[in-house]
């Protein structure tokens, strides 16, 4: 089968090559990939700059949703055809305290599909049974697709920003993530504020469309005062920072209320300068989020089943694997929202 491969560790080293049809080994079912979404950190695989561990030659990409196809000696409870999606943490020790505890995304002996385990960028995957979830009634692969970051925006705001339904949360950086962010936000009651620049005007637009009322364009709006203005002047109750970039950083720290709480979701990818001095002065709660755990993925369902998450608006491009370097390109330039493989 024909399969996008990172074939050696540095910068660039990516082709589609022809790779053997994987067979589902003891445990394991094999899955159809019939959308594959294209993720930031794929983009730092490609450039050799990523900071969890990455094994060449490997197959590239870890989110998407397909349909079963085969099952492997001893797998019980699913059937061949059942759309489904799949955790992206193929391998965790089982033993360190957050594994005990079922936070095995914190693990630090976790291994990624598309980085050490070959991923979904091909028309079939392995994946261990115990980490699939069958879609609920009414959602489509294509839908699906954008499963993983919305379980990783789940946990975000339900798990470790803990959102209740009372509170203004703000989210700055409106990509994929953020659209998700919001949404989520939205769902669980609580009233999002969605902050870009200029560049992002069409996401801004789109997050309007998807019932996200409160949307800034900072270099235009005064934030802060936007913000002060809805919450009685006391400032945002959560920060969910998702642009990965200082300034969003600093703005999220300036506008969140004395006592609030600063959830760092994007990542910056080198160290920024920000003012932690705030965090004392304002008693901020600050935590962070990576990938997400089994929780998590069953409430992501849930959010994504009623119906009252959409990720299909988010997708601005498909492409079949064969075009990866133009959809790449576009990734990189910030041209389109999510952009998904067809991998068929
Ligand atoms: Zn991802
Ligand atoms: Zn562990």
């Amino acid at each position: 089968m024909q399969a996008l491969v990172k074939y050696a560790t540095g910068p660039g080293n990516v082709e589609v090559r022809e790779m053997p049809e994987p067979q589902p080994g003891p445990g394991q079912v094999r899955i159809r990939v019939e959308a594959a979404g294209i993720c930031g950190s794929d983009l730092h695989i490609y450039h050799g700059d990523i900071k969890f561990p990455v094994r060449p030659p490997v197959i590239m990409g870890h989110e998407f949703a397909g349909r079963i196809d085969a099952l492997g000696p001893g797998v019980e409870g699913l059937e061949p055809g059942t759309p489904v999606v799949s955790e992206t943490s193929a391998y965790v020790c089982g033993k360190c305290e957050p594994c005990r505890s079922g936070r095995y995304n914190l693990c630090p002996e976790r291994l990624i599909l598309g980085y050490v385990y070959n991923g979904c960028f091909a028309p079939y995957i392995c994946v261990d049974a115990f980490r699939v979830h069958p879609l609920p009634p009414g959602v489509s692969t294509l839908a699906a697709a954008l499963c993983e970051p919305l379980a990783v925006v789940t946990h975000a705001v339900l798990e470790q920003g803990h959102v209740r339904a009372t509170e203004v949360a703000v989210v700055t950086g409106p990509g994929a993530i953020g659209l998700l962010t919001a949404q989520v936000i939205a769902a669980a009651g609580a009233t999002p504020v969605l902050c870009g620049t200029g560049v992002d005007e069409p996401r801004l637009a789109l997050a309007t469309e998807l019932g996200i009322r409160h949307v800034l364009n900072v270099e235009r709006e005064d934030a802060a005062a936007a913000i002060a203005g809805l919450t009685g002047g006391r400032g945002a109750d959560v920060v969910f920072e998702c642009a990965g970039a200082g300034t969003a950083a600093r703005l999220g720290l300036s506008v969140v209320k004395r006592g609030g709480r600063y959830v760092q979701v994007g990542l910056f990818g080198r160290p920024i300068e920000i003012d932690l001095e705030l965090l004392a002065y304002k008693e901020i709660q600050a935590t962070g989020a990576i990938s997400s755990h089994r929780g998590s993925w069953e409430k992501m369902l849930a959010l994504l089943g009623s119906g009252r998450v959409r990720t299909e608006p988010l997708i601005s491009h498909r492409f079949p694997l064969g075009e990866w370097k133009e959809a790449f390109r576009i990734f990189e330039a910030r041209e389109g929202i999510k952009l998904v493989f067809l991998p068929e």
